[in-house]
């Protein structure tokens, strides 16, 4: 079959299809564009990376495709993997030689010899993933597709070429992938495929943390991301990556009182918040603000179910979490920690007889984060009573206009407090220490609840009556 020719003008004209369609032809090799930038043009996904595969050297072809283009290009070698990578302009090729892979049982790296197209087709993880187009000048354009993974496209179906079960054994690594493009395409994983995840998803254990939290990350930033956790969960995968949100699951009723199911509340969490942001962390934050929840249970007489720091406990959890699945320790880290601690925040703001100084210290807290903030707590509404879902975002723009004039009036939300530690020291002639510290918090304590404005002079006149309490005075 043959691609037609509007496809073929739009996705594989130009330069660069040009200059390698004529030197993989003066060298006497097939050639072939394959796998995501075939599938992508089916999906109407237009990408700017192209895998070429050639029944030969690929390094050779890359290198002879450079010399052609001359100026503006880049070439990579990557001679232990056989591979060849060149930019050019926007786009990123990457050459390869057609090739046969074995596994042994304990490594997904594979042992690698030359072989034909159909060779390579055959390692390749999904059916959709297998289209080949062929570049060599007689056959511009001819499509090979040996599994029906266009019919499969068109079906929105994931199905693996070969037997799944030693597709999966051999690279662990592609039931993550699977399941990521379940989600991120809003198609279904079919029966075959999907029992044979369920039944190799030990084999994960050979596949490293960063290139599982790779995809995992993927998923989180698909459309609709439960649909990939609801897959890791019920393949069991996701009992082994990432256990504590498992952990979530279950719905218990004491005394005819009941708490509702914190795992696909935390999902159901997780899709709002992925109509409104494309940040991962963000999103991150919407996964991780219940983690404590199953630690922080208990069941009191008067009150029922409580899941009391439920937010604090979270936010000391996450460095653990992250340290293992290997997310970054960083500032990303710390965002996500201090959303988790903040989320329970805006809701005590929504009351009428709310202070001012509750209100300035939110914003002092949240500093530029208070809009992600605001956007995880309107997430975090989940009821499927719409009249009540209704209700409670309204009050959440109560309190985004209550937060909204204090901010007007007091600018609180970056502030530092206008005299610093050093100051204070040399004002009282004092050495580090906790009492400097105090004394700092005391202003800013003061300017949070009202008490004096955000100005130097009242933080000074406030600060010398603050530090006469216990014997200071100014020694200048
Ligand atoms: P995306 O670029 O959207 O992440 P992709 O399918 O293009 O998805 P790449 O990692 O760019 O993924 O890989 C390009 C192609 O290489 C795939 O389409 C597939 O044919 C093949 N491939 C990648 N990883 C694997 C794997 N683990 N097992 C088998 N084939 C793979
Ligand atoms: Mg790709």
């Amino acid at each position: 079959m043959r691609l037609d020719e509007d496809k073929i003008q739009k996705h594989f004209s130009g330069k660069i299809f040009d200059i390698i369609s004529s030197a993989a032809d003066e060298m006497n090799l097939e050639c072939y564009a394959i796998g995501g930038y075939v599938r992508d043009i089916f999906l109407y996904r237009p990408s700017k990376d192209i895998d070429v595969v050639t029944v030969g050297k690929g390094i050779d072809l890359a290198k002879a495709v450079a010399n052609k283009i001359g100026k503006g290009v880049k070439l990579s070698v990557f001679q232990n993997f056989g591979t060849a990578q060149i930019k050019y302009k926007d786009l990123e090729v990457e050459f390869v030689g057609a090739r046969r892979e074995s596994y042994e049982r304990g490594s997904r790296k594979p042992f690698v010899e030359d072989g034909t197209l159909e060779d390579d087709q055959n390692r390749r993880d999904f059916t959709i993933n297998a289209l080949a187009i062929c570049l060599n000048k007689n056959r511009y354009g001819e499509l090979l597709d040996p599994f029906g993974g266009l019919e499969d496209l068109e079906n929105c179906i994931i199905r693996t070429p070969l037997d799944p079960d030693i597709t999966f054994s051999d690279d662990p690594l592609r039931m993550m992938r699977g399941i990521r493009f379940s989600s991120q395409l809003g198609f279904d994983i079919e029966p075959e495929t999907f029992d044979a995840i369920s039944r190799n998803k030990d084999r994960i254990e050979i596949v490293s943390k960063e290139r599982i939290i790779d995809e995992l990350n993927k998923i989180v930033l698909s459309p609709k991301p439960s649909v990939g956790f609801l897959l890791l969960d019920k393949t069991g995968l996701l009992e082994l990556i990432f256990p504590e949100l498992v952990a979530l699951k279950g719905a218990e009723t004491k005394d005819g009182v009941g708490h509702k199911d914190n795992f696909y509340h935390t999902l159901s969490v997780l899709d709002n918040i992925s109509l409104k942001t494309d940040n991962l962390w963000l999103r991150w934050a919407a996964i991780l603000h219940d983690i404590a929840k199953p630690a922080t249970k208990r069941w009191d007489n008067r009150l029922g179910w409580t899941f009391h720091n439920h937010n604090f406990i979270g936010e000391k959890m996450i460095p653990g979490i992250f340290r293992r699945m290997k997310l970054p320790l960083n500032e990303k880290m710390k965002y996500v920690q201090k959303l988790v601690g903040l989320h329970m925040r805006p809701v005590t703001l929504v009351e009428d007889e709310v202070t001012d100084s509750a209100v300035r210290r939110l914003l002092f807290e949240a500093g530029d984060n208070i809009e992600d903030l605001m956007i995880l707590c309107e997430a975090d509404i989940t009821s499927k009573n719409q009249d009540k879902v209704r209700r409670f975002l309204k009050n959440f723009q109560i309190v985004r206009q209550k937060m909204k004039d204090i901010e007007e009036k007091d600018h609180v939300r970056n502030f530092q407090p206008p005299i610093d530690g050093q100051e204070i020291m040399d004002i009282f002639g004092l050495a580090p220490g906790a009492e400097v510290g105090r004394l700092k918090s005391s202003i800013k304590d003061a300017i949070l609840d009202g008490i004096i404005p955000n100005e130097y002079e009242a933080a000074y006149q406030y600060l010398v009556k603050k530090a006469a309490t216990i014997g200071l005075s100014p020694v200048k």
